[in-house]
């Protein structure tokens, strides 16, 4: 008797155990462009082309590799819109006695798949996803043991286990963490190498057409596209990264400059995510540029930091603190989210610029997303809900896993402190000094207070004067609350004022 295998938009990966384990003469890979996943959240029209296209030429591959292959479009008469009516359909078409599935990255989907047998009528496999370098167990593993959840901690370990950047048991170059040297702002006139780009082939035109057709009511602009679709084409994107950018990633990893929104960032965040490319491999061809002396230190172990580190621990982050996670709201923050959040249309040029560049790319790089985005949602009390939905939708490499932990944990600090051991927000000094947005702003950075003044100024002090019951007592916050004590009471009302009419103005989506 056959399998069905269902192969799911993020697991595009030719040696997932579900593929190296199936039987090409009878069992069947089964690929949809269902409804629910791609309209659940009215994803980026980039996001949805990158993703349909890269699911095409993934099925393509399948079946020159001579796999059965049941691909479903999204315009097929045959597509059920979801997919468990999908398996269904299969199932009641085709000879099976079992579905195989790799475990899905989203604790809504599995928690769905996990009563699918009842419903099917067949056995339903759930395979555990070999592609991270941790297991949720392992992770909570490690996490039940502490009372403190920190990145760096779980990282070293991540270090040893895998020997990664090691000397015996020690980090290469005596330290964990280069940081330190990762926090320049790129100088004016910097010659950063052009990204890697992709010209459009038929299927990629194809679902152009339809996502315009289709999906035209959703945020964000189509063109340019010129995103890597295959596995070839994502390898080219790692490799050109690690010859032509890697070694000044570390430096600049932090900066921000308007009009340039690839800098010597990887980008291979869309390619890891959906399965084009391994975190193995991305980590080990860093390693390699590292002993080649191609690369320094700073930007080698920085960058490994991102993969092995950060996108290992938000994921068993995500798996050991769900469903929970998802409604935290330590703040008890329930601004909704501004109209501009959708155009740009503000005289705030860093929120304009970052905005504008996720609007046309799909992408802003970790300090867009951290720093000016997400820090004016904490500083204004956004709601994390309809937060966490912008950041799912806006973001082409943006999954659940991925992203509710960000937002949740880093962005907003609504867990509490389970992820983040302060909450990241920042005045405009901070904007200034990374990047060049404030040169072009109708507000100066300069002015603490007044309708002139940068908003992120008075929104900071008004942060941290609303929260002092909550924050003042975190040792990481101790310097802020001490320059805050020495504030003087006029200062602090004249700043609460500027930030109460701010955020009148912002309720009412009114110009700012
Ligand atoms: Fe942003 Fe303030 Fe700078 Fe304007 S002045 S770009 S609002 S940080």
């Amino acid at each position: 008797m056959a399998s069905l295998i269902l192969i799911l938009g993020d697991q595009l990966t030719h040696n997932l155990p579900v593929l190296e384990n199936a039987t090409k003469t009878k069992d069947t890979v089964l690929m949809a462009e269902v409804r629910e996943e791609a309209t659940y959240v009215k994803h980026h029209k980039k996001k949805i082309v990158f993703l349909f296209s890269a699911m095409r030429h993934f099925a393509k591959a399948l079946k020159e590799d001579n796999f059965n292959v049941s691909y479903i479009e999204y315009n097929d008469e045959t597509n059920q819109g979801s997919l468990l009516e999908q398996v269904k359909h299969a199932l009641a078409h085709g000879e099976y006695d079992s579905v195989k599935v790799t475990s899905p990255g989203e604790y809504r989907l599995l928690k769905s798949m996990q009563q699918w047998e009842q419903t099917l009528g067949v056995p339903v496999c759930i395979i555990n996803d070999s592609r991270f370098l941790a297991s949720p167990q392992e992770f909570s593993d490690w996490a039940n043991d502490r009372k403190q959840l920190r990145m760096e901690f779980f990282y070293r370990e991540m270090r040893r286990k895998h020997g990664i950047l090691m000397e015996d048991k020690n980090p290469i170059g005596g330290k964990w963490n280069y940081d330190s040297q990762n926090r320049e702002p790129m100088p004016a006139g910097t010659n950063v190498p052009t990204h890697t780009q992709f010209k459009i082939d038929a299927i990629t035109q194809d679902v152009i057409d339809l996502v315009e057709n289709e999906f035209g009511d959703h945020f964000g602009d189509i063109s340019p596209f010129h995103f890597a679709v295959t596995r070839d084409d994502a390898l080219t994107v790692l490799n050109d990264f690690i010859e032509e950018r890697l070694p000044h990633f570390g430096q600049y990893q932090d900066a921000m400059v308007e009009g340039k929104p690839w800098l010597y960032h990887s980008h291979i965040a869309f390619y890891l995510n959906c399965g084009l490319l391994s975190p193995k491999e991305a980590i080990s061809a860093a390693e390699s540029a590292y002993y080649a002396g191609t690369a320094p230190l700073n930007s080698v172990e920085g960058f490994i930091r991102q993969i092995l580190g950060w996108r290992e621990f938000v994921r068993g982050f995500y798996w050991h603190f769900m469903p929970g996670l998802k409604s935290d709201n330590y703040f008890n923050n329930d601004r909704s989210l501004p109209d501009f959040f959708w155009d740009g249309q503000t005289n705030m040029n860093c929120m304009r610029q970052c905005i504008k560049e996720t609007q046309a790319n799909a992408y802003a790089h970790h300090i867009q997303r951290l720093m000016v985005l997400g820090n004016f949602c904490l500083l204004t009390g956004l709601s994390p809900d309809e937060v966490q939905q912008w950041y799912l939708l806006v973001y082409a490499d943006a999954y659940e896993w991925v992203e509710l932990p960000n937002v949740a944990g880093m962005i907003l600090y609504s867990d509490g402190g389970q992820l983040a051991s302060k909450p990241y927000v920042a005045s405009g000094s901070y904007i200034n000094k990374m990047s060049n947005y404030c040169k072009n702003c109708g507000y100066q950075v300069s002015k603490k207070t007044g309708p002139k003044a940068c908003p992120f100024n008075y929104l900071y002090w008004h942060f941290i004067d609303k929260h002092k019951e909550k924050l003042s007592g975190n040792p990481r916050m101790a310097m802020m609350y001490k320059t805050y004590g020495r504030m003087k009471d006029e200062n602090i009302d004249a700043m609460k004022d500027s930030a109460t009419l701010f955020l009148t103005k912002l309720s009412k989506n009114e110009e700012v």
